[in-house]
């Protein structure tokens, strides 16, 4: 439902750690949909990966989230789940920012391979009516959307990073520059990220 307000896109994960694929898919659909501003909202406790693997603190994933969008414009890191508490749900999140101001336009932005979990998400119906989804096109995901969904897409160039080679790369002592912006490889040595393996 489009509202008249500030458009603003939220582009939720977990960011352990954050990576240039997320900031160029963040930049690209700022871009493409003409956004005000893309939070990047880090999950507290992302339901999703709960029992799959051990997940790093969030202070510190926030802090990695700060170091990675630096000065780009129109780009935040944003720590509302983390203020808020207990499980990350992108409607609770919808919930708040239209609190805040009723006259934001939301836009829910996923990745493709994030894009297929969409129909399990808590009250999903409730993320649909209040913000429009958008899917950027990600390495290996041939997402189509579940009948009577209505999306938009974002082309982004393809960057085959995720944030499981990355910590990968910690465990094996291989470089992460370029991968991840330079303050990010210097935040996760600083605070002696990923160094076990999980
Ligand atoms: P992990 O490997 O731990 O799952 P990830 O790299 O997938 O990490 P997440 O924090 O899980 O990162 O993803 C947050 C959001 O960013 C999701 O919507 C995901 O689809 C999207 N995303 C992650 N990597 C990319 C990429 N390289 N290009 C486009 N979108 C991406
Ligand atoms: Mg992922």
């Amino acid at each position: 439902m489009p509202r008249s307000g500030p458009r603003l896109g939220i582009f939720g994960g977990t960011f352990d750690p954050p990576h240039v694929g997320h900031l160029a898919a963040a930049v690209n659909a700022r871009h493409d949909l003409g956004l005000d501003r893309v939070l990047l909202v880090v999950a507290n406790v992302p339901w999703q990966k709960v029992g799959e693997r051990p997940v790093s603190a969030a202070g510190a994933r926030l802090e990695l989230v700060r170091l990675a969008v630096g000065d780009v414009e129109g780009v935040e890191a944003s720590d509302l789940e983390i203020r808020r508490g207990g499980e990350s749900y992108t409607a609770d999140t919808v919930a708040e920012l239209l609190d805040e101001d009723p006259s934001r336009d939301l836009f829910v932005i996923v990745g493709s391979d994030a894009a297929e979990g969409l129909p399990t998400w808590e009250r999903v119906e409730e993320v649909r009516a209040r913000a429009t989804v958008v899917v950027v096109d990600r390495p290996g995901g041939s997402w189509g959307p579940p009948p009577g969904w209505e999306v938009r897409r974002v082309e982004v160039p393809r960057l085959e990073i995720s944030s499981t080679d990355l910590r990968q790369r910690v465990v094996d002592g291989r470089p992460l520059d370029y991968l991840v912006p330079a303050p990010v490889v210097s935040g996760i040595e600083r605070l002696g990220l990923y160094r076990e393996p999980r």
